[in-house]
């Protein structure tokens, strides 16, 4: 999958996966580069992928994995590694601006109809021109469908706003057929950029604290993170304990 290996991608290991230790800048370059699977890496994905062994073969098997969240951050620190942390969200529009910036095709996929078509119309406010040449909401019954639409359309960038695991494995199924698109799965990145959902303020950006804004903003999140935040650290301070 790689076509460009000027740059060497240098991983750390957390709970049998590896996580990239790029920088903001040569994350962006490398994705650019050698296009295939990003995945945004959280401490709910690390939970999800010991009960989901395919999951954890994506992860193992994409071209980049980026710590998006101070968790994965804490995380290496644990083991005594370190990481740079960096929001996926803002490592996705960096990725749109890149792709406009080369005349490149794009494609957006997933997120409620309404959030999807403000998507495109911000995105196309803030690029102008920008080549969108294939959008699908992320409620289908036929994914086989969109899969080989998408692959038609020839988007060289495409994002994946399905949720954990299905964009994963969404990408996952698709890389292969199309080697030249760089993939991002982007969560619910497409509810921030339609303004849909107020993104945290840029305090709690900085102090990696998003999640927590988030779940005192969406309570019904709190099933989502507790009890999986305190058991990564347990895993990982275990993991730590075990090497030692
Ligand atoms: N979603 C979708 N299809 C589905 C399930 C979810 O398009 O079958 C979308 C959902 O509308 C949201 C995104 O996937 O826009 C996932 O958001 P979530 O907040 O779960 O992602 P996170 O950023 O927490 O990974």
């Amino acid at each position: 999958m790689l076509y460009n290996n000027c740059m060497e991608r240098k991983t750390e290991r957390l709970q049998d996966l590896d996580i990239d230790t790029f920088g903001f800048e040569d994350a962006l370059e490398y994705g650019f580069e050698n296009r295939g699977q990003v995945v945004t890496l959280n401490p709910e994905m690390v939970m999800n992928s010991k009960k989901n062994s395919e999951l954890k073969t994506i992860i193992n098997n994409a071209e980049l994995v980026i710590p998006d969240g101070v968790g994965i951050e804490i995380g290496m620190k644990i083991l005594g590694k370190k990481v740079h942390r960096i929001a996926g969200i803002e490592y996705a529009k960096a990725m749109v601006k890149k792709y406009w910036e080369n005349s490149l095709p794009i494609a957006l996929i997933g997120a409620k109809q309404e959030v999807l078509e403000l998507t495109a119309a911000n995105l196309k406010k803030e690029f102008a021109g920008i080549k969108i040449v294939y959008a699908h909401n992320g409620f289908f019954d036929d994914e086989e469908i969109i899969k080989k639409s998408l692959k038609l359309s020839g988007a060289k960038l495409a994002l994946i706003a399905l949720g954990s695991p299905k964009q994963e494995q969404f990408i996952y199924d698709l890389k292969k057929e199309m080697p030249e698109t760089l993939f991002i799965g982007v969560g619910g990145s497409f509810d921030v950029w339609s303004n849909k959902v107020e993104r945290a303020p840029e305090f709690y950006q900085k102090a990696g604290l998003e999640w927590l804004y988030r779940t005192v903003k969406e309570p019904a999140r709190f099933k989502r993170i507790f009890p999986t935040l305190p058991l990564f650290v347990m895993r990982v301070i275990k993991e730590r304990i075990c090497k030692c």
